[in-house]
């Protein structure tokens, strides 16, 4: 057998292939994602759609290594997860693997700097000092980076955490609704950064969002329902994604 599946050196940042991942048993057991086969390439802004509870998050956490699976697999880069130890696996997420929440989790007692170095700090590893300028003027806080998180806002904090997911250059940032908690101005900063992120330092991106002008940000949307994979777009734009949900939602009432 190969050492790696064909696509290992074709620039696939991360993948799942019939990945299904099932809650509680019994009467009470969820399928949340069911077979699901994607592929995230690198250098590219996916957005992630879909009604409430069709499984975006599960999905996210699954393909971070945050959550086990129930079957199929995930790969981060050339690596099947399912071949890691627990060790091998908290390296993983650590190293490869960025994730923003829709709550900053920012430390409040350290400055957005120490905040954005944090993760380097715990791996013992030294800033690279050109990376880590680069990502602070992108990020446009160069002014506030002695403040904590108290003391911005909250766009500034938001692009704070963006930071630190990406000081560390991982093969890929996973961010579930970053901009949920953000009013619009401020989620504009954010995702302008997050698409910047991708465009200038060829960062590769997979947002939850459930707002159309939000995932106009991205170069592909894939709409999730029941937990399968339902459609995908290129190129959206905030009108065509609007067209596509409502399109859903008349024929989910018709069905
Ligand atoms: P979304 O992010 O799209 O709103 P989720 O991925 O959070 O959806 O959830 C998908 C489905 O899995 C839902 O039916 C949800 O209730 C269920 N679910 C999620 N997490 C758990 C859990 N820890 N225990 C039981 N069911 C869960
Ligand atoms: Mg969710």
């Amino acid at each position: 057998m190969a050492p790696h599946p064909p696509y290992a050196a074709t620039g696939i940042a991360a993948a799942t292939a019939d990945l299904t991942k099932t809650y509680g048993s019994g009467d009470a057991r969820v399928v949340a994602l069911d077979r699901v086969s994607i592929a995230f390439r690198e250098g590219e802004f996916t957005a992630v759609m879909g009604p409430s509870g069709c499984g975006k998050s599960t999905l996210l956490h699954c393909a971070a290594g945050l959550d086990p699976v129930s079957s199929g697999s995930v790969r981060i880069g050339t690596t099947e997860l399912s071949t890691l130890d627990d060790r091998q696996l908290t390296r993983l997420r650590r190293d490869r693997v960025g994730f923003v929440f829709q709550a900053f989790n920012l430390l409040p007692t350290l400055t957005a700097l120490e905040n954005i170095t944090l993760p380097l700090t715990i791996a013992g590893r030294r800033p690279d000092r050109a990376w880590l300028d680069r990502v602070v003027s992108m990020v446009g806080l160069s002014q506030r980076l002695g403040h904590r998180p108290g003391q911005l806002s909250g766009g500034q904090q938001q692009r704070v955490a963006v930071a630190r997911a990406l000081v560390a250059r991982p093969a890929i940032i996973f961010a579930d609704e970053p901009t949920g908690n953000l009013d619009s101005r401020a989620g504009a900063e954010v995702l302008g950064f997050l698409r910047d992120s991708v465009r200038e330092l060829g960062q590769t991106v997979v947002m939850v969002t459930h707002d159309p002008v939000a995932a106009a940000y991205a170069d592909r949307v894939v709409f999730l329902a029941d937990g399968r994979l339902a459609d995908e777009m290129a190129r959206p734009t905030a009108d065509r994604v609007l067209d596509r949900m409502k399109a859903f939602g008349t024929r989910s009432r018709t069905s």
